[in-house]
């Protein structure tokens, strides 16, 4: 082991990191996001996705989707542009980067054998761009370690706690698990948000930030998707990654809090947390 320093993630820490726009602001300096993934059956995935990062402030948003996602997206979201792939149910081509300032890769992406094929090309091609990689996109990491030299530095990685065990294995301890992840961001140059109750954001240098906010009402289908856009539209308006990952994982986790003002934790809907993006940052800027 290394020596290493632990933080907890609180909002002066995040008042600290976030700037404040001019009223000379056009939607070009705000960034534009590149969400990729979709399958038949979770669309929904990148409607929320997609939908957080302009709610968090991302000045354009494009979805790369199979064909069956395009008429979803269109009429779920108005805001956001929608290009597809070529085949129906999954995404097997993956597209051009050069348009966008940020990308999130992998939710409701699925596992089908020519996106995995795909996935790789991908990877190799874009070896300089940073990246948050979530979901399939770590499941499909996991499943073929030689893929990860190709992470580009300063991408991150968001699992929960099953995706975490794919790609690291196992461990013993709590202790053992964080001494692997410190060793994963060091190695790839990368940070790693370890989902949970109390998220952890490991740094390259192994430093750990513990998160505050959020609440077990979180434990609900599409939350991690909707940390996935958030995340991916603050690296479009230019926070770095290690940045990106403080501010985002604090305010998706606040932004939750604000939703049991109106709700009990047991109905928490990840939308929601979406349309308390706005309170949560009214809270700090
Ligand atoms: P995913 O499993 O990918 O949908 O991600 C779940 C999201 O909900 C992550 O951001 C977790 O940190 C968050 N979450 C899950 N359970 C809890 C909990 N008990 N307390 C706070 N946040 C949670
Ligand atoms: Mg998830």
């Amino acid at each position: 082991s290394f020596e290493t320093k632990n933080y907890y993630l609180d909002k002066a820490i995040v008042k600290e990191l976030l700037h404040t726009p001019t009223k000379f602001a056009h939607k070009g300096i705000f960034g534009h996001s590149l969400i990729i993934g979709g399958s038949y059956g979770k669309i929904g995935a990148v409607a929320l996705a997609s939908k957080a990062a302009l709610s968090i402030g991302s000045g354009l948003v494009t979805a790369y989707l199979p064909k069956c996602g395009y008429s979803i997206l269109q009429s779920t979201i108005s805001e956001v542009m929608c290009l597809t792939d070529n085949e129906a149910d999954y995404i097997r081509l993956f597209p051009e980067t050069d348009s966008y300032q940020a990308i999130g890769i992998g939710v409701g992406l699925g596992q089908n054998a020519d996106t995995v094929k795909g996935f790789a090309a991908f990877l190799k091609d874009n070896t300089n761009k940073a990246m948050v990689f979530d979901a399939d996109a770590i499941n499909i990491l996991a499943s073929d370690n030689s893929l990860l030299k190709f992470l580009a530095p300063g991408s991150i990685l968001t699992p929960h706690p099953k995706e975490l065990e794919r790609l690291l294995g196992g461990w013993t301890s709590d202790f053992e698990k964080m001494e692997l992840v410190k060793g994963f961001t060091a190695k790839h140059n990368v940070v790693v948000v370890v989902k949970g109750a109390h998220s952890e954001i490991v740094l390259p240098s192994g430093d750990i930030y513990f998160n505050s906010t959020g609440n077990w009402g979180m434990a609900t289908a599409g939350t991690g998707d909707v940390l996935t856009g958030i995340l991916t539209g603050l690296l479009a308006q230019g926070y770095n990654s290690e940045h990106t990952a403080l501010i985002g994982v604090y305010l998706h986790g606040l932004a939750g809090d604000f939703v049991l003002e109106d709700k009990h934790p047991h109905c928490i809907l990840a939308s929601d947390i979406i349309n308390k993006l706005s309170s949560a940052y009214k809270e700090i800027l």
